[in-house]
């Protein structure tokens, strides 16, 4: 017999072999989440005993509460901090806290029970309330509630920070930020439920090194604690409880992984070139300032893409302009004059800050995201601004703007830059004069309007990730369309060919930062179709100039004019795959 074989979507590649970390996040919103309905004793020494727990678990919420708001108060001042404050209170209120106890004590309720009761009631409340306001404060609600819940049971909530030895997290979902906080040394795979090949999560896994595995669906229900389980991420396969033979096999494979890897270590020495001698920018994405440094090690001719909110996720409350500049000046510096591009926030979609307390949206895709908030929060993108513009005078410091979807959301972003870099210049605070500022192209209507965009921006950088589930219309998280997304769809492709000679024809440059341009299959498009700058996770450079150094500009330009002829994804993949094949090239 073989071990469970499970199938899901493989979105960071890599063997590892590790015992299964079952992970249960508190939880204090909707019916699934309510604890079973057993009533505790109606004896007055267990009704006591229950109301102990309760009590205690609020002290400990706040003191939590307190400390967490005297941090943010540090970092963000009073207004930000109000937030948590006001949660503080709203412990206290008589219509919450009180109303728990009084469930214990009058239907006997358990404390989980009431608190998931008291929670579900008043957030429900909140919900249906005609005013926008109100309506945000059930997020708080349920807040607190998770956190009453984990103070309750504090051995009994799985988290993150107390696992030891290495092992393989199985889980419904991780959020981007659960995800950032993986050590991964410890967390050596992961496999969830739910989730799609371009989500922040998925993006983390891979600059993390960690091998994984999303949409694994409802099969992972299968997996115990503590059970064996070998994950292939570029395949997508979870095997729980393998037979020796088949762990055997993968433990050799593991060791050709290696080795594979080892040898492709001489080529982060040496520049990108291609067989006809043209240089290529290769650069690298990153996510905190520290992994610069193995951006560097990796050979990277810079950062094509600094994903900021990922240092913001890891804060416990929004970072002040000192602090970001501290991280962008790290980078730039790290970076020894290597280009980085910062892009500013892009809060919203998949990525939450609970802090910024943004409303819950139906479509948070479509919503309140990236520049949007920019805009209309606007001291958020003003402070990081303020922050970017003084480290541009660290290093080559470039800004873009994300999710940008007209000319007019570009001109208001560059309109702040500027009345920052007047304010700068009153207050004799350096910064690079000439500082080139950019754009994402990720949203269809800019990269049909690239001709326009191209007169006013200095650059343009292609986020595919994005680009593809706007185009057609398949959300990059959903795993049930997973089959639709593909950035070799033609009309991709074509928008593609349209941004990058829009920017040739004004004497601009295009960079591509969504994943596409990791994969060295896409390359020999790529550079037919004269992409500028290609920036990938740390990760996959080796292996991109190997395949580089492998093609011919010409060859590849006349490539491109035959693919983009070509009518479906699939034709498009065979039309690479025996290209690649021809000339012996990995794919
Ligand atoms: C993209 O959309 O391709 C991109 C690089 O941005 P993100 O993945 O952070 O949305
Ligand atoms: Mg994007």
């Amino acid at each position: 017999m073989k071990g469970l074989h499970i199938q899901g979507i493989g979105v960071s590649e890599g063997i590892r072999i590790a015992k299964a970390y079952v992970y249960k996040p508190a939880q204090a919103n909707g019916a699934g989440s309510t604890p079973p309905g057993e009533l505790i004793s109606d004896n007055p020494a267990a009704i006591d005993a229950e109301l102990g727990k309760l009590r205690d678990a609020k002290a400990r919420c706040a003191e939590q509460l307190e400390k967490l708001t005297e941090k943010a108060k540090e970092a963000v001042g009073e207004e930000q901090a109000g937030i948590l404050a006001g949660q503080r209170k709203l412990l206290n209120d008589p219509a919450f806290y009180p109303k728990m106890e009084a469930r214990v004590r009058e239907h006997l309720e358990s404390a989980p029970q009431a608190i998931s009761e008291v929670v579900s009631h008043v957030a429900a409340l909140f919900e249906g309330m005609n005013n926008d306001y109100m309506k945000e404060r059930a997020t708080d609600i349920r807040d607190i509630g998770s956190r009453l819940l984990a103070c309750l049971s504090p051995g009994q909530t799985r988290g993150l920070t107390g696992i030891t030895g290495q092992v393989i997290l199985v889980a419904d979902d991780l959020t981007p930020s659960d995800t950032v906080q993986l050590d991964s040394t410890q967390v050596v795979g992961f496999i969830t439920r739910t989730g799609g090949a371009t989500s922040h999560t998925a993006i983390l896994a891979r600059s993390l090194g960690i091998a994984a595995i999303v949409g694994a669906g409802d099969y992972i229900d299968a997996i115990n604690d503590g059970d064996i389980l070998v994950v292939d991420g570029s395949a997508g396969l979870c095997i729980a409880r393998p037979q020796e033979a088949e762990a055997e096999q993968y433990r050799l494979r593991m060791k050709q992984d290696l080795a594979r890897r080892q040898s492709l270590e001489e080529y982060a020495a040496r520049p990108a070139v291609t067989a006809d001698g043209v240089r290529v920018e290769l650069a690298a994405n990153i996510g905190s300032a520290a992994e610069a440094e193995n951006a560097v090690r990796q050979g990277a001719d810079g950062v094509g893409l600094f994903r900021t909110e990922f240092l913001f996720m890891n804060a416990p409350a929004m970072p002040g302009e000192e602090e970001q500049f501290r991280a962008y000046q790290e980078a730039a510096r790290m970076m020894e004059g290597r280009p980085v591009i910062i892009r500013t926030m892009d809060i919203g979609g998949d990525k939450e800050l609970p802090y910024l307390q943004l409303p819950k949206e139906t479509n948070p895709f479509l919503g309140f995201r990236a520049i949007r908030v920019g805009l209309l929060r606007q001291e958020l993108l003003r402070t990081q601004l303020r922050a970017v513009l003084r480290a541009s005078a660290f290093g080559t410091v470039k800004v873009m703007f994300p999710m940008i979807s007209g000319l007019q959301e570009w001109r208001q972003a560059k309109a702040i830059l500027t009345e920052e870099q007047a304010e700068l210049r009153q207050e004799g605070i350096r910064f690079d004069e000439s500082m080139e500022v950019g754009i994402m192209v990720e949203i269809p209507s800019t990269a049909v309007l690239a001709g326009l965009f191209a007169q006013e921006v200095d650059f343009f950088s292609i986020g595919t990730n994005d680009l593809v589930q706007y185009t057609i219309a398949a959300d990059r998280m959903n795993e049930h369309v997973a089959h639709l997304y593909d950035y070799f769809h033609p009309a991709v492709l074509q928008l593609i060919r349209t941004v990058i000679e829009a920017s040739h024809t004004a004497g601009k440059w295009t960079g591509m930062c969504g994943s596409m341009a990791g994969d060295p299959l896409a390359a020999p498009l790529l550079l037919g179709l004269g992409l500028d700058e290609w920036s990938m996770e740390a990760g996959s450079l080796s292996l991109m100039k190997k395949q580089l150094a492998g093609l011919d500009r010409q060859e590849c330009r006349e490539l491109a004019e035959r693919i983009l002829r070509l009518d479906t994804p699939q034709a498009v993949r065979q039309s690479l795959e025996a290209f690649c094949n021809a000339k012996k090239l990995g794919v």
